[in-house]
């Protein structure tokens, strides 16, 4: 089963109308063959980024409720996200698990909503510096994927960003080795826990200061199914990481 090369950029909360306007011109002209891209800007910049952007790369939203509309105040729904142009949300981001206090169940539950309405999800797990040097890295990503797992039936629509968090913004990534190890567990588990085809076919990338300079390496190995850019994600050199592969 060969598994499109995927390359998400999450903006997190950067960028302004002028920066769509100068920096998604240098992204439509950018080479891209045989890879799925999805840029993630700030809600307020969905629609504008949608209208701007080539049309083969996707847009995602960073988050969203699990309701359809109502009384939640500063939240966005799935519904809208799609409404103003997204196609796919990550969740689960260890920003929102940590910053936001969102748990495991909370994530599993807007997995589902997301789902529900064709929301495609790109679900985030990772364990923290404590958690690995405590041995517990397995225990703590098989928990998140376990929660969400529960919550899905079809698993064309989920890609899987496993993103340490003492990697993430830290410009400490992790080596080719360490996050192929975790990777391959990640699929062995989905084979164990779901079915041959979900481990398969279910692309797991990888996130956590990716640049440039790292992402030939890491794109060799041979679990890691793509990579979910953040600070890269904001400069042109966003391009040579999603040729990665090339
Ligand atoms: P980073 O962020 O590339 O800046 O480490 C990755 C992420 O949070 O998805």
């Amino acid at each position: 089963m060969t598994r499109k090369f995927f390359v998400g950029g999450n903006w997190k909360l950067n960028g302004t109308r002028d920066f769509v306007e100068t920096f998604v011109p240098i992204l439509n002209a950018s080479p891209s063959e045989n890879v799925e891209v999805v840029v993630a800007p700030p809600s307020p910049l969905i629609a504008l980024v949608r209208g701007r952007l080539r049309e083969d790369w996707g847009v995602s939203a960073q988050n969203c409720w699990k309701v359809a509309a109502g009384a939640f105040t500063g939240e966005i729904s799935a519904e809208l996200a799609k409404d103003v142009g997204a196609k796919w949300v990550i969740l689960g981001h260890s920003e929102r698990r940590t910053i936001f206090h969102e748990s495991d169940e909370l994530i599993a539950e807007k997995v589902a909503h997301a789902l529900a309405i064709d929301l495609k999800v790109i679900a985030c797990i990772g364990e923290t510096l404590a958690e690995r040097e405590a041995g517990q890295t397995l225990d703590v990503v098989y928990r998140q994927l376990k929660a969400i797992a529960g919550k899905v039936s079809n698993w064309s629509g989920v890609v899987i960003a496993y993103e340490p968090v003492w990697a993430i913004g830290t410009g400490k990534v992790a080596t080719p080795a360490q996050a192929q190890e975790v990777h391959a567990a990640l699929r062995t588990w989905l084979t164990s826990n779901v079915s041959v085809d979900a481990s398969s076919s279910t692309r797991i990338i990888y996130g956590g200061s990716v640049t440039a300079d790292n992402c030939n390496e890491l794109a060799k190995q041979g679990d890691i199914d793509g990579f979910l850019v953040g600070g890269a994600s904001l400069k042109p050199d966003f391009v040579k990481i999603v040729n990665a592969k090339l």
